[in-house]
């Protein structure tokens, strides 16, 4: 990304959010319900969707039921337990439209810096489509948004077709092919039982085994829409019922003594499927349940047993010609070899480019990706993050999180209107005390268990796991309270210096 090609054309608006994914549809509906109607959303590429666009793997779909992973706004007849992704990117285009969210994309609009500017107290991006500015930004350009590849010599030189699942090639096709797949988490739990019927061979690549539990996808009656469009009521426990679930789910994840029965019922499920010993061994974790994503799916296991198949417990060390060779001196040929080395997660592309009052969110988060109640970072007034650190656990479903998080942000914007504020800051002691007890909090659950999974965005730092409930994220980000900001009052007459002279952080709230 350069910060550079951008035409000279200028846009105004009064909030601009950043990428138009499940995260960035909702914030507009809920702004404009929110009576924010001057609002645009920048979506560098030519299609809405983010996630559910970018991953077209066979398999790919949701795992957390599909009534959960909706917005509680436009319940949808799903037609399945667990919805693929097809279906999810078109829930997502029609409850944009329906809601007149896709009239203010700005397809092949790339955000590629965005500064705050101290005498204007607004934010000016530059993109690939002029400059914008505008009094807030919501940056909603997602967790799971840029692929991981590999750092394997000789994969460059590897003369056969090499992909990364998160942008599978679908030109080749995998009919009688030897196939390598490097990496064994939820993508792979996914794509693996659609290719191992059509591969020659294929080869799986596992360096931390996962705990898998089984996945009750099923096709739903279409009887029951019906059953449900007439008892909404009913709709609303089944939602609640599968919330509930994900929650008692978390308790022991967060108090780990309590893990027995979900080990348990994981060794089960891997007992039952798998019945030769060697691989079962390969397949069992060493570390504790929850320390790592967890993985649903019923067709894994079974598909690994298949004679095509064959588990290699080790990582990837190199490839030489043809041969892609494990650490432990595994070698096998390959005509094809999927990268499922998963994302950088919560990285934040934007962070370098992003420039708030005292550098950048690179910069500020060089020693930890720090932001209280992963929403707002001291330093960058008017600007939220969606989905940012310290919010999710192994068992949320976004769309519960982000809901309530544009509930918080939604209610932060009215006070600076009715305020008459020109900026709201969070004060940097409300965030270092939020970031202390979260840490102390996380200390003793088994997310920090094995200090390396994919949990830690920073050597030894969890940046992705809120240890608290659920319920009691919601709460926290439904009482918006606006004492923990500082807010920054204009004065009609003041030139720039002079407002750069008045504190940028008085403590008390606006009136
Ligand atoms: C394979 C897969 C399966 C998943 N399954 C589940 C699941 O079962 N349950 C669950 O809760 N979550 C799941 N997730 C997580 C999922 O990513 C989130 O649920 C959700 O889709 C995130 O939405 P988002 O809008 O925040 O981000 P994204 O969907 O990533 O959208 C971000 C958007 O921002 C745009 N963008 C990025 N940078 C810029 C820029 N500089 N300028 C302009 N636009 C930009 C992108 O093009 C993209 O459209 C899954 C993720 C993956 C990858």
């Amino acid at each position: 990304m350069t910060d550079g090609h951008t035409s000279s054309t200028r846009h105004e608006a009064e909030v601009v959010v950043i990428g138009a994914g499940l995260s960035g549809l909702a914030a507009v509906i809920a702004l404009r319900r929110a009576g924010f109607d001057d609002v645009v959303v920048l979506e560098k590429s030519g299609r809405l969707g983010g996630t559910w666009r970018d991953n077209t793997y066979p398999g790919c779909g949701c795992d957390v039921p599909s009534v959960l992973y909706e917005y509680s706004f436009a319940p949808h007849s799903w037609s399945r337990g667990f919805a693929d992704r097809s279906e999810i990117l078109d829930y997502l285009g029609t409850t944009a439209a329906t809601h007149g969210a896709d009239k203010v994309i700005r397809y092949d609009t790339e955000v590629l810096s965005s500064r705050w500017d101290r005498e204007t107290h607004r934010w000016s991006l530059k993109t690939t489509s002029g400059t914008y500015t505008t009094r807030a930004v919501i940056v909603a350009t997602g967790p799971w948004h840029r692929p991981r590849h590999p750092d394997v010599p000789g994969l460059g030189t590897f003369p056969g077709t090499v992909f990364h699942s998160a942008r599978w090639n679908h030109e080749v096709d995998l009919t009688g092919q030897r196939v390598a797949v490097v990496g064994t988490g939820a993508s792979t739990v996914q794509f693996l039982p659609e290719i191992q019927p059509k591969a020659a061979h294929v080869a799986v690549f596992q360096s931390t085994p996962q705990w898998v539990l089984p996945k009750p996808d099923y096709p739903l009656p279409s009887g029951l829409h019906d059953f449900f469009a007439h008892h909404p009521a009913a709709r609303r426990a089944l939602r609640g019922l599968h919330r509930w679930t994900q929650e008692a789910i978390g308790v022991p994840l967060r108090h780990p003594h309590l893990l027995g029965p979900l080990e348990a019922l994981a060794r089960f499920h891997l007992r039952t499927s798998v019945r030769d010993r060697v691989l079962r061994r390969a397949l069992t974790p060493e570390y504790r349940f929850g320390g790592r994503r967890l993985i649903t799916s019923s067709t894994y296991y079974p598909t690994l047993t298949q004679p095509n198949v064959r588990l290699h417990p080790t990582r990837v060390t190199a490839v030489k010609g043809s041969d892609v060779i494990g650490a432990d001196g595994t070698r096998t040929r390959a005509d094809i070899i999927v990268l499922a080395t998963g994302y950088h997660i919560g990285d934040l592309p934007l962070a370098p480019h992003l420039h708030g009052t005292d550098g950048t969110l690179a910069q500020t988060w060089a020693d930890n990706r720090r932001a209280y109640l992963g929403t707002s970072v001291s330093g960058y007034p008017n600007l939220f993050l969606l989905l940012g650190p310290n919010l999710l656990t192994g068992t949320t479903a976004v769309p519960t999180v982000l809901e309530a998080q544009l509930r918080y942000i939604t209610a932060a914007l009215n006070h600076l209107r009715a305020s008459g504020a020109s900026a709201l800051d969070v004060k940097p002691e409300a965030e270092a005390a939020h970031q202390r007890a979260l840490h102390e909090a996380l200390r003793t659950t088994v997310y920090n268990a094995t200090g390396t999974s994919y949990y830690f965005g920073l050597p030894g730092i969890n940046t992705f796991c809120w240890p608290w409930s659920t319920a009691r994220l919601i709460k926290r980000l439904t009482a918006f309270n606006p004492d923990i900001y500082a807010w920054t009052m204009p004065l009609p007459t003041q030139t720039g210096t002079e407002r750069d002279a008045l504190p940028t952080r008085p403590s008390s709230r606006p009136g």
